[in-house]
């Protein structure tokens, strides 16, 4: 209930407007983003990576409208891939690319035109880009582009949300040689057509799919906070036998940092999501909607009188 709620709030622009202008926002902002420049995001990923994690960047931002919008947002990854490179943060740093920001909702050719010069970029780069899944209203059309990316770029992740009906039958789609697959549970609103609704059975569709891509011959990238879910991912990578190289952890910026580094520090890879930008509003919000907790620390900086 808690969680419609604030996703609905993700859509509004007047709870946005509120949002941004309370006095300490910003104090929670810094806990999950990176910071708004490039600089920012070259800073946080130095000291990841000086600390043993590897790392996917997100310039933040969703729901392009315009064309210029699309190819501003093609051209900060551009900038951004050329800097990791030059500060010898590649391959340790890759991307993460919503297609939405890049032009998705009014022209999927542009999208893929601009995603395909990201990719471009990312190889020269000697790193890789991963494309972020957003509503289920998009899930064919970002597969569609992927398997296009794919036949230049065959590093070209992907994700899948464990929270959708129709994962497991794409999981086992996806779980070929050399494919890369972020599995999470899901952060958006889903009706109960499409998606599970309750924790268990995302839960337990998870286990499924992590099952399906850790047993395939793909690159399983398992993308969840949840002790339970890393706690039977160690147990499959013992299980399948799959070393530091064939699979590894993932996690957002700001959550569970001491986890992160428990993996890291037992031998596996861990790869950090880290968003920077100005355009938080969204992805501050689903963050909200998934612990109550998290609601707890932004009420008292919104109402903070310090
Ligand atoms: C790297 C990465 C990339 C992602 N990419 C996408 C994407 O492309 N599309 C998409 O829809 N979603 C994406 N997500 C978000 C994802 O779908 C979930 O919404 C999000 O990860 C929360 O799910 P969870 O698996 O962590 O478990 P939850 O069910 O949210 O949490 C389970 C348990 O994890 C622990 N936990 C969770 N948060 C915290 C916290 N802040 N502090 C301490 N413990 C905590 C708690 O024990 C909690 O009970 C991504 C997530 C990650 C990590």
């Amino acid at each position: 209930m808690l969680r419609s709620v604030i996703l609905a709030a993700s859509r509004s622009s007047q709870v946005e407007r509120l949002v941004a202008t309370a006095p300490y926002t910003r104090d929670v902002v810094r806990r999950f983003v990176a910071g708004a420049a490039t600089d920012d995001a070259l800073r946080a990923t130095r000291g990841l990576v000086d600390d043993g994690l590897a790392v996917t960047l997100d310039h933040l931002g969703e729901d392009t409208v315009t064309p210029e919008q699309a190819t501003a947002t093609r051209d900060e990854y551009l900038k951004l891939l050329k800097m990791l490179a030059g500060a010898g943060l590649t391959p340790a740093a890759e991307v993460s690319v919503k297609l939405s920001a890049l032009g998705q909702m009014f022209d999927e050719q542009l999208a893929y035109d601009n995603a395909r010069a990201i990719c471009a970029a990312a190889d020269a780069a000697g790193t890789t880009v991963t494309l972020d899944m957003e509503d289920h209203t998009t899930t064919d059309s970002t597969l569609e582009v992927l398997s296009r990316l794919r036949k230049d770029f065959p590093s070209t992740g992907a994700v899948l949300q464990a929270y959708l009906r129709r994962t497991e039958s794409d999981c086992r789609e996806l779980s070929s040689a050399g494919s890369r697959v972020r599995l999470c549970k899901g952060a958006y609103k889903e009706p109960e057509s499409v998606a599970y609704q309750s924790a268990r059975e995302v839960d337990k569709s998870y286990v499924r799919c992590m099952n399906i891509l850790m047993s395939g011959d793909g690159y399983p990238m398992l993308a969840t906070h949840d002790p339970r879910m890393i706690a039977i991912g160690e147990d499959r990578a013992r299980w399948f036998d799959r070393g530091p190289e064939r699979f590894e952890f993932q996690m957002l910026y700001g959550i569970r940092p001491e986890e992160q580094a428990r993996l890291a520090g037992e031998g596996y890879t861990v790869r950090t999501y880290v968003p920077y930008g100005d355009e938080w509003y969204g992805y501050l919000m689903r963050r909200l909607a998934e612990r109550p907790a998290n609601l707890v620390f932004f009420g008292r900086a919104l109402i903070s009188k310090k």
